[in-house]
């Protein structure tokens, strides 16, 4: 299997974020890329330059005024006076009668959903390395790969339409997925990271073309909060698939493990031409963010179970943060998913 990957990726350093109330320690730090290079190091796979594309591209699952922002709407907030080295909202849209404003204010509160995603004055072309990592490794799938890893930095999975979230910015799954489906009439995206993958349930919820199947910590006690939830299943067209399966925070082998079989049994159902996995490792017992319980070795056990669904896969990194596991459990996973083809 190819391995996917852009230096560029090293980049991007916001320091802070807001998490219960305190400015806190930013956890997607650059060292994380260098530990999952070591996981595709150790898994002795291939390492190949992402490709540039272009925003069209981007605006296949986002909007054009979105991808704009986070292109250009750094240098409009660093003209702002007194303004901070990192962009942040400071209001938010709620619902009701409201306009898209052009102040650069305005569109921060739009556009970031939460307060972890601070834009700081490298960002866009990190966003975009992260993106196009994804892309490249979707285009070598499309091409007659059987599978390709995207080590994506930062992720993707809490990115919507035109919201960012959750360290997410761009959403690296969608864009696979919608890359895929050029070649293929009917894709799946499955996410195991601990946190559900909202922004790619929000641009795929109308659709029947694109599967999506998470299985996340419960959303009742855990980030994302809103969404996740078994009874979100799709609208309109795409009303019956969308498949959020929840597990208890801090679940264990056994309790993802289960989750995972129903998923792979909706994956199977659907027929679909190919598979996109999100790829978080944050499900892990020593992760920081402390939402599972899943040891090294079952995440081998995992990635072999989802190769055996023996579909054309692009497997797009998500979360998984610092620890002295994370190349080992990443190992784990790419050496687990080739033994299983
Ligand atoms: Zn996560």
């Amino acid at each position: 299997m190819k391995a996917i990957f852009s230096a560029v990726q090293l980049g991007h350093k916001p320091k802070r974020y807001l998490s219960k109330g305190k400015m806190v320690h930013y956890p997607d730090q650059p060292e994380r890329v260098r530990r999952l290079l070591q996981g595709v190091r150790k898994a002795e796979l291939s390492i190949h330059a992402a490709r540039s594309f272009s925003d069209s591209m981007y605006e296949s699952v986002h909007s054009a005024r979105y991808v704009d922002f986070l292109k250009n709407g750094f240098d409009e907030w660093e003209k702002l006076e007194d303004s901070y080295e990192e962009m942040m909202p400071a209001v938010r849209p709620a619902p009701g009668p409201i306009t898209y404003s052009p102040h650069i204010i305005g569109r921060a509160g739009w556009h970031l959903s939460d307060f972890s995603c601070p834009i700081v004055s490298d960002s866009w072309k990190v966003i975009k390395a992260s993106a196009d990592t994804a892309l490249t490794a979707a285009s070598a799938v499309a091409a007659g790969e059987k599978s390709a890893y995207a080590l994506c930095r930062p992720p993707g999975h809490h990115a919507q339409h035109e919201r960012a979230g959750g360290f997410c910015y761009l959403n690296n799954a969608a864009l696979a997925a919608a890359h895929l489906r050029k070649t293929y009439d009917r894709v799946s995206i499955l996410d195991i990271d601990v946190h559900h993958g909202n922004g790619t349930q929000q641009i795929f919820y109308h659709r029947d073309d694109v599967q999506t199947v998470s299985i996340h910590a419960d959303p009742n006690e855990f980030y994302p909060f809103y969404q996740g939830y078994e009874a979100q299943k799709g609208i309109k067209q795409g009303e019956g698939f969308n498949h959020n399966i929840v597990v208890p925070v801090k679940a264990d082998d056994l309790a993802w493990m289960t989750g995972l079989e129903k998923a792979l049994t909706l994956v199977s159902d659907y027929r679909s031409g190919a598979l996109v996995l999100s790829l978080g490792l944050d499900t892990h017992e020593k992760d920081p963010l402390n939402g599972g319980a899943v040891t090294t070795t079952a995440f081998a056990e995992m990635a072999a179970m989802i190769s055996n669904l023996n579909l054309p896969t692009v497997i797009i990194q998500e979360g998984g943060y610092l620890t002295p596991f994370l190349g080992d459990n990443l190992a784990s996973f790419l050496i687990g998913f080739e033994h299983g083809q």
